[in-house]
């Protein structure tokens, strides 16, 4: 094992923040990740890192940072409708998506291009255009620190909710997922459900729905709207898409007679956070190194040089903008460490 110690982070988390880790070390295996847990010598603090593309480094991390490396994806089983497949969590997402898209396995197209590894996506169940990743879920398994040993949890013993899990709950900071089944479609059904997907295909001329058309629409959409963050940092949208009460939200649209909502259930809606943010202001708004997405509200950017601390007070002053203008709360997304 190559253990480094005072290391910038900078290189591993898509915000581009320079906190340090105290020490470092990269897993390949779950035989050195048992290791790693074996060894009394080393920090019991651990820290698992992936992408770092859900993550905000506030100030530098004591203790060991795990960098996620344990790849491999073979198939279980399968029958005539599906593919089950079991994949390291090391894993990088959008390989897994362009693997699958490449084998004709459908369910995880509208996914294309979220960054990060397949060991974070139960984390916070990722979703976007329509679909969430626990429908595609069979099954997780970890290692848990306490019970020193391999658990497996069903899917619904993962509690999947909307962009939440068991594992963003009580099994915060307790568990590093090893690998994950999936199963997908051999007769894939396609979900163009979500608007800008069906105009993307418009505009792309295609005139055949497949899978790799719905992923290509949803990658063309993806560059056109969110920062790259090669260029710039950023963690994705900043804070989740709150659920409100109908009532509340019939209140809000006396003053705000525009305001967006899909539906959640009889009694809720859902509101899209990014445009009560916008509502407020925020949209392209900088401050020294910091700011607001000028194409997309939700999410928060570093311009180069921005620290951590930085980032969390822009998202203290937008959570208390919106908070006072139409009374609603908004919740972080991003893990702030
Ligand atoms: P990291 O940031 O490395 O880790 C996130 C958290 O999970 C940390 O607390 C970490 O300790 C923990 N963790 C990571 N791996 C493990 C593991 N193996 N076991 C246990 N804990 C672990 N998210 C969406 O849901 N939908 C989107 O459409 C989307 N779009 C994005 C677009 C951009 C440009 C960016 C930058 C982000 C976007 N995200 C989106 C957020 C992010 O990509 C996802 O949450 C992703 O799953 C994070 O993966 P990661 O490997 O980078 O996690
Ligand atoms: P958008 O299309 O501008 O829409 C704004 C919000 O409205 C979205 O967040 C979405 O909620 C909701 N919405 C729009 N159409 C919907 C529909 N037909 N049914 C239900 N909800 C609908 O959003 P965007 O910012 O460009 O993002 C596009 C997709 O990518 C979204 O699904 C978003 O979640 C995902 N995304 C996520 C992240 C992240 O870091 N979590 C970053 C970038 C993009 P939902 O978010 O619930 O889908």
């Amino acid at each position: 094992m190559r253990l480094l110690q005072n290391v910038s982070l900078q290189p591993y988390n898509t915000f581009g923040i320079d906190a340090a880790a105290e020490f470092l070390t990269e897993l390949e295996s779950t035989q050195a990740l048992e290791a790693v847990a074996a060894d009394t010598a080393l920090p019991a603090e651990k820290h698992i890192i992936g992408g770092g593309s859900n993550i905000l480094l506030t100030k530098n991390v004591s203790g060991l940072c795990l960098l996620n490396k344990i790849k491999g994806i073979t198939v279980e089983k399968e029958d005539i409708n599906h593919v089950w497949l079991r994949v390291n969590s090391g894993e990088v997402w959008h390989e897994l998506v362009m693997h699958a898209i490449g084998n004709y396995w459908g369910g995880i197209e509208n996914l294309a291009l979220i960054p990060g590894t397949v060991g974070a996506a139960p984390m916070q169940n990722i979703g976007a255009y329509g679909v969430e990743v626990k429908d595609t879920i069979e099954s997780v398994t970890f290692w848990h620190w306490q019970e020193r040993a391999f658990i497996t949890y069903t899917n619904e013993q993962c509690r999947f909710g909307y962009r939440d899990s068991i594992f963003k709950q009580e099994l915060k900071g307790q568990v590093f997922i090893t690998s994950v089944v999936f199963r997908l479609n051999k007769q894939p059904k396609f979900n163009i459900s979500y608007g800008a997907i069906e105009q993307e295909l418009q505009k792309m001329n295609a005139k055949v729905l497949s899978l790799q058309s719905i992923a290509a629409a949803v990658i063309n959409i993806r560059t056109s709207k969110l920062p790259d963050p090669r260029e710039i940092g950023n963690a994705g949208s900043f804070f989740k898409n709150p659920t409100i009460p109908v009532k509340q939200y019939e209140a809000l649209k006396i003053d705000n007679p525009s305001i967006p909502s899909y539906p959640v259930s009889n009694d809720l809606v859902k509101v899209p956070a990014g445009w009560l943010i916008e509502q407020c202001g925020w949209k392209g708004y900088r401050k020294g190194e910091t700011g607001v997405h000028a194409k997309q509200a939700l999410v928060l950017v570093n311009y180069g040089h921005a620290k951590g601390s930085d980032i969390w007070e822009l998202s203290g002053e937008v959570l208390a903008s919106v908070h006072q203008r139409f009374g609603i709360e908004l919740e972080r997304e991003v893990q702030v460490w």
